[in-house]
């Protein structure tokens, strides 16, 4: 119990130690100013007890100087005391040199306390006999002051052993000698260990503080790292989205796209439905393409045509898109079936225009593509779908008609639609 309250059970790194060693020299000096200003009062009452005693002639004249030269000592000792603390200024920075004269000039004024402390009690022998100056002296250093164990042995063994040296040639009694040595070991003792008992705790607090810092510094850090991987993923995210929409091979929007951008245009419309085109595009003998010119040039040709079916796009209301393989989709909102065969016929053109050889063609010596349109007011989901259904027989109907051609497929004037198992209203074409 007495060990865990006198030793210090942590182990600090070198600059906490110097950190340390700051905290408590500032907190000595000012503990000290204040100390000083009352030692300095106190002294000068006692010169002035002393002054009056020594003109009522209360005791011999030899005290009176004695003491009275003690007084004046330890207030002009804590008059400079003060006038070097206040000089130092815990804001700057030290050079250790310094640093360390500072340190030497307090544990200066330690030591002269402690053993004006001692030079009292032997004089005091000669009059009362007793210990009082010592032991207050070294009392009031033990307890207002964090001192470690190296400087406490130093202000201890100085003055203790001036003491005790000094004692046998003032006090004349050998009881009260030995009386004296006996109470001088208990009190050390107990005055050591409270000394102590205040280091360690002071120590202790320090290095908590120390430990709370660094718990703080780790979880700001973890905070940080968790903020930047959360980004990275958020970035990845992103990054992922656009890559799941886009088309690998034509960098042109996917299925999952143009379904995505379907849904958000009829979810947005604002009228209760909207005329919308759409056109199925199909690459003609695309096998035999591939069979015969290998896949490498296949995949440049459905580039190609993925390029015309994109630059067919007018604005935000157009959306192509790769269905997969060699099929395309384009959905025109707002926009009649004179509008979409226009734009079919002119897909059409351009794919053949582009004049890409393909002997094994059956519709001629170019790639070519059949196309399919439909058009109709479109409501939601349903209803899309079932126009998509048209326009998927118009394409193979344009198949079925020769090949490298747009096929509108005419739609009745009432379809019953079958959206969620209800019927809906007729189609207006
Ligand atoms: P049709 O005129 O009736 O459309 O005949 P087709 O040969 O074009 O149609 P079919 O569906 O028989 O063949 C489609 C071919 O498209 C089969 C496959 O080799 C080819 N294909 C599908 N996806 C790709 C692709 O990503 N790259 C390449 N190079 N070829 C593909
Ligand atoms: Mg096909
Ligand atoms: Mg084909």
């Amino acid at each position: 119990m007495l060990s865990r309250l006198i030793r210090l059970p942590f182990e600090l790194t070198a600059r906490e130690k110097k950190q340390l060693q700051n905290q408590m020299f500032e907190e000595n000096i000012a503990r000290g100013m204040l100390f000083a200003r009352i030692i300095i009062g106190l002294e000068a009452a006692l010169t002035v007890a002393d002054v009056t005693a020594s003109i009522s002639n209360a005791h011999e004249s030899f005290h009176f100087s004695f003491y009275f030269v003690m007084y004046m000592l330890m207030i002009v000792m804590n008059i400079c005391f003060l006038l070097a603390a206040r000089r130092y200024d815990p804001d700057k920075t030290y050079s250790p040199e310094q640093f360390r004269r500072y340190q030497g000039a307090f544990l200066l004024y330690s030591i002269i306390f402690v053993v004006w402390g001692s030079i009292v009690a032997l004089a005091d022998q000669r009059l009362y006999g007793q210990l009082m100056a010592f032991v207050v002296n070294l009392m009031s250093i033990s307890v207002i002051f964090y001192f470690n164990n190296k400087t406490i042995l130093l202000l201890y063994g100085v003055s203790t052993l001036v003491l005790a040296a000094g004692l046998p040639f003032f006090q004349a009694s050998g009881e009260v000698l030995v009386g004296h040595y006996v109470n001088l070991g208990i009190f050390v003792f107990f005055t050591w260990i409270a000394s102590r008992i205040l280091y360690v705790t002071y120590c202790r607090n320090f290095y908590s503080k120390v430990l709370l810092g660094q718990s703080n510094a780790r979880l700001e850090q973890e905070i940080q790292e968790n903020l930047r991987v959360h980004r990275e993923l958020e970035r990845a995210n992103e990054e992922l989205l656009k890559l799941s929409l886009v088309d690998d091979l034509t960098g042109i929007p996917n299925r999952r796209a143009f379904d995505q951008q379907v849904q958000s245009m009829l979810s947005s419309q604002d009228a209760p439905d909207t005329e919308v085109s759409l056109i199925m595009l199909d690459i003609d003998y695309f096998k035999q393409f591939n069979d015969n010119y290998g896949h490498a040039e296949g995949d440049k040709v459905i580039k190609s045509i993925a390029g015309v079916i994109h630059a067919a796009s007018r604005g935000p209301g157009d959306i192509a898109a790769r269905l997969g393989g060699e099929e395309f989709v384009f959905a025109a909102f707002h926009t009649g079936k004179e509008e979409i065969a226009e734009i079919a016929e002119t897909i059409r053109e351009q794919i053949s225009g582009m004049k890409i050889t393909h002997e094994f063609s059956v519709t001629g010596e170019f790639v070519t593509g059949s196309l399919g349109t439909a058009t109709g007011r479109v409501r939601n989901n349903g209803q899309f779908a079932e126009l998509m259904k048209i326009a998927d027989e118009a394409l193979y109907a344009a198949k079925a008609g020769g090949r490298n051609s747009v096929v509108r497929m005419n739609m009745p004037k009432t379809r019953p639609l079958s959206v969620d198992g209800k019927k809906t209203e007729d189609w207006e074409v």
